[in-house]
């Protein structure tokens, strides 16, 4: 196997605490190959950071056929720690999403093998300061060079990491987003529940004018009804309205985030009542209107809890709560996020620990 040696002499060279998302790529790299007529899967390999070289008739590039995932590794309070949060739900995830796109999966352990010695080799990239980490993005594209419309023979399965920063930087603020009932995300038999690209190319155009109106996410309803609420952006949602907790139930549209499932499972255990359910816009705007709506937050990897002050719904704008990030929304994310990093015990066993 062609493993690398660490270079010393290629060690990072960043401020963390000037770290973005996703410009600064690690030394190293995962590839694993995949031919229908050579047996499947090839042998995996590390290999230096590198350019791929793809025929322009690559499937990829023209029919969309690619899978990816997201997740995050922690420096751990003791040197040798490397945490992982939860690293099987996103294999699953993975695989879930190649069958729906017709791509080959790919063995969990081997996956899961791989990837803790692609991030072990590259440790050093681990920043270390408060609320940055080691961004993990396994990949797998088509990779057949040709213009016919069918699934692809040939594969490319790879795993890139960066360093990431800290997502609030200037502290836990709250987000602006308005409800479209413009566009759509996905809808029931298509490919919402999958970690795909042609999600986020359909989402890219409501994204934009969301932006020029000044708001941060896009809030999306049901394709169908234009009632019922599904996500946000690239996070589950949840609301809280008279004490209870409200997120959409997994219907075949919305992206299972590992992130919301363990937001379920952990605000239960604090006490709090969690129902998933289908929940309509007029709903949460009737909520508003008669001051029960006390907080809304976003969940997903990159900000673990994202609060949300105003929405916009058809013109009109509605405060959330008063304002200001709610109580449930900073205790998850504290409490999370001390998990995350080892700083708090982990009842759930949701901690993998790769360093040694
Ligand atoms: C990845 C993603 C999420 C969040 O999932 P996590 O596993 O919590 O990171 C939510 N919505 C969409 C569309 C996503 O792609």
């Amino acid at each position: 196997m062609g493993t690398l040696p660490r270079n010393r002499a290629a060690s990072p060279q960043y401020d963390e605490n000037k770290l973005g998302f996703g410009t600064i790529f690690t030394e190293h790299m995962l590839q694993m190959r995949y031919s229908a007529d050579e047996g499947g899967w090839q042998v995996p390999e590390i290999v230096s950071f590198q350019d791929l070289v793809l025929h322009p008739a690559t499937m990829m590039l023209h029919y969309g056929q690619q899978v990816f995932e997201g997740l995050k590794a922690f420096a751990g309070p003791d040197e040798e720690d490397i945490l992982l949060f939860r690293p099987d739900m996103n294999i699953a995830r993975f695989n879930k999403s190649c069958a729906r796109l017709c791509i080959p999966i790919v063995d969990s352990d081997l996956f899961m093998d791989q990837m803790s010695k692609l991030i072990r080799l590259d440790r050093d990239w681990i920043p270390r300061t408060h609320g940055t980490s080691l961004y993990v993005r396994p990949t797998i594209i088509a990779t057949d060079p040709f213009l016919g419309v069918r699934p692809s023979k040939q594969y490319l399965f790879y795993i890139i990491l960066c360093p990431v920063g800290a997502y609030y930087p200037e502290g836990f603020n709250p987000v602006k987003i308005v409800v479209t009932d413009k566009y759509i995300r996905a809808c029931r038999g298509g490919l919402g529940e999958a970690k795909t690209a042609a999600n986020y190319a359909a989402s890219l155009l409501a994204a934009e004018e969301a932006h020029e109106e000044g708001f941060t996410q896009v809030l999306w309803l049901n394709a169908v009804d234009k009632c019922s609420i599904e996500e946000v952006g690239t996070m589950n949602i949840f609301f809280r309205i008279d004490g209870e907790v409200v997120t959409p139930a997994l219907e075949g549209t919305i992206l299972p985030g590992v992130t919301r499932d363990s937001v379920i499972r952990f605000a239960r255990d604090l006490g709090n009542k969690v129902t998933e359910r289908q929940i309509s816009i007029e709903e949460v705007v009737r909520a508003a209107e008669t001051g029960s709506l006390q907080e809304i937050f976003g969940s997903g990897t990159a900000a673990v809890i994202s609060p949300v002050s105003h929405f916009r719904y058809k013109g009109r704008d509605y405060m959330v709560g008063d304002g200001q990030t709610g109580p449930v929304a900073r205790r998850l994310f504290d409490d999370l996020t001390a998990i995350q990093t080892g700083h708090k015990p982990d009842p759930y066993g949701w901690m993998v620990n790769v360093g040694k």
